[in-house]
């Protein structure tokens, strides 16, 4: 047998999976036991330390961690549904119970390094990068096209699964600690950028465009066909307030069932969702998917969108061709028609929601930033650092649409290696896991040296099992 490459520091890491698993590493088992003895402010802070947004993520996060959860794997044993504990659910306990934190938050030193970084864009992405950075005394000036900061925290997650006041207060953290913010202003050339001599560029400016469906009417009935994340930011922004009685969304995946409930809360009466995929291979997660038909909301699948139908120029309907899901040896699948009549819906107004793409206009092509055949930056996994050593792209304008924690984690791995190259040192050179640049917290010292056992009490409503499921937390248990 193989032996355990103890030497290797990521050893340590993966011991405690979910914590592996969360791609900011934020230290789950700890936050945990801190809530289960009632220690909100403390449980917070553990997380605001990794993730940043604990009170957006503990209502929004796509909960890779829960998937690793240990208790999972126990739960198989004995139950029909194995169910993960709420780890995500567990930080909105901690954020909505915490006190005033704001004097445990650290922000810019008195005495600033003379270093000076820009952001492109304010999505989680670059506020981590922002907040990492002032707290180490550089100073950051973060731009956004729009007046306000969040990203599509602010512009796309509709305000019923995440009140504006959360976005405000966490957003606020970064902002207040000393970031320079300049909403409402867009850039519009990278070589501008490059001229105004910051030590480093962050481009954090995410996925902004929704594909389209070149299907035959869609030019015709445009009026009534919406691209999915374009009317949802202009619902959030209060643009759009109400849409037609009867409403089809095309699409599976989080964005779909976003566009669905935020349909019914305009005046959608009959809502429905159609994908041209089956069920279980659809992209939403499944709470989400849960959600949508607890709504009252059906999902239609296996019917591909053929024909929008109209009069004179206004949506009458959508056609659809039924298929079927075949599979070859190699276990690849295909659609393929079944030969059934094709299926007619009628609805007033379409909102297409099958998939983000990255856009970057504004980056002129011979600026020394390469791209791929993709029209994407070629961006290193590692440092986040472009062709041009100090630009560098995380979120989802590194490598495409991910998720807000993606993001944070990503922000975190630009800002160490922004200070490495701002003191001369190799970027490519990282620390363990778990450190990011403003905590030195959990590097492998502690893990190996510092572990001493502690007669910690036992804390009434510590038992994992009344921690376990998201929709069944019994917060009066944790106190
Ligand atoms: C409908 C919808 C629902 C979602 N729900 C969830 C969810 O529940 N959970 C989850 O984890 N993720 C969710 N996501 C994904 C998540 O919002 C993104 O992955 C995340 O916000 C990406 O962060 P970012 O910092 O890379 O960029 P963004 O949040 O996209 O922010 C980029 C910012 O850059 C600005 N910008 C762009 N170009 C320029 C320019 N040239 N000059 C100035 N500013 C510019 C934009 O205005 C924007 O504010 C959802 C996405 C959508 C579309
Ligand atoms: S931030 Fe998301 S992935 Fe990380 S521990 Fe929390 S819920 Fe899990």
């Amino acid at each position: 047998m193989k032996p355990t490459e103890i030497a290797v520091p990521d050893y340590f890491h993966k011991v405690v999976d979910c914590q592996w698993a969360c791609p900011a590493h934020t230290p789950v088992p700890e936050y945990i036991r801190l809530i289960a003895a009632g220690r909100h402010d403390d449980a917070y802070m553990v997380n605001w330390e990794s993730n940043v947004f604990p009170g957006v993520l503990g209502r929004t996060c796509d909960r890779p961690c829960e998937p690793a959860c240990r208790r999972g794997r126990v739960e198989d044993q004995n139950k029909e549904k194995p169910e993960p504990v709420a780890i995500c659910r567990l930080k909105r306990v901690a954020a909505d119970n915490k006190g005033d934190i704001r004097e445990r938050l650290s922000a810019a030193p008195e005495k600033m390094n003379g270093k000076h970084v820009a952001c492109v864009g304010a999505g989680p992405a670059s506020l981590t990068v922002a907040r990492d950075l002032v707290r180490s005394g550089y100073q950051v000036t973060v731009f956004d096209q729009d007046p306000r900061a969040g990203g599509m925290i602010r512009s796309q997650i509709p305000r019923f699964r995440l009140p504006e006041s959360v976005i405000d207060e966490e957003v606020g953290y970064v902002i207040d600690a000393g970031v320079t913010f300049r909403g409402g202003v867009r850039i519009n050339s990278m070589k501008k950028l490059l001229a105004e001599n910051f030590d480093a560029i962050f481009v954090g400016s995410g996925a902004p465009r929704g594909r389209d469906l070149d299907v035959p009417g869609r030019k015709d009935a445009a009026k009534n066909i919406h691209i999915g994340i374009d009317w949802l930011s202009s619902v959030s922004f209060g643009h759009i307030t109400k849409i037609g009685k009867r409403v089809v969304v095309l699409g599976g995946g989080n964005t779909a069932m976003d566009c669905c409930r935020t349909s019914r809360r305009l005046g959608g009466a009959d809502v429905k969702v159609i994908v041209r995929s089956g069920f279980d291979e659809m992209k939403a997660s499944s709470w989400e998917k849960e959600d949508a038909m607890h709504e009252g909301i059906p999902i239609l699948n296996y019917l591909v969108p053929k024909e929008f139908l109209h009069t004179k120029g206004k949506l009458t309907g959508v056609v659809f061709e039924k298929v079927q899901a075949v599979y070859d040896d190699r276990g690849r699948r295909s659609l393929v028609p079944t030969g059934e009549p094709d299926e007619e819906h009628p609805c007033d107004d379409v909102l297409v929601a099958v998939g983000q793409e990255n856009a970057f206009p504004w980056i002129e092509r011979d600026c020394g930033i390469e791209f791929d055949e993709w029209g994407m930056p070629v961006v290193s996994e590692v440092t986040m650092q472009s062709s041009l050593p100090n630009v560098l792209f995380g979120g989802d304008a590194a490598f495409g649409p991910k998720n807000i924690i993606w993001a944070v984690a990503h922000g975190h791995d630009a800002a160490i290696s922004i200070d490495r190259l701002c003191n001369g040192e190799d970027p490519e050179v990282r620390p363990p896991p778990m450190v990011n640049l403003s905590n030195q917290k959990m590097g492998i010292h502690e893990w190996t040296y510092d572990n001493d056992i502690s007669n910690d009490l036992r804390h009434r409503g510590a038992a994992l099992s009344e921690l376990r499921c998201a929709n069944r937390i019994c917060v009066a248990a944790l106190h």
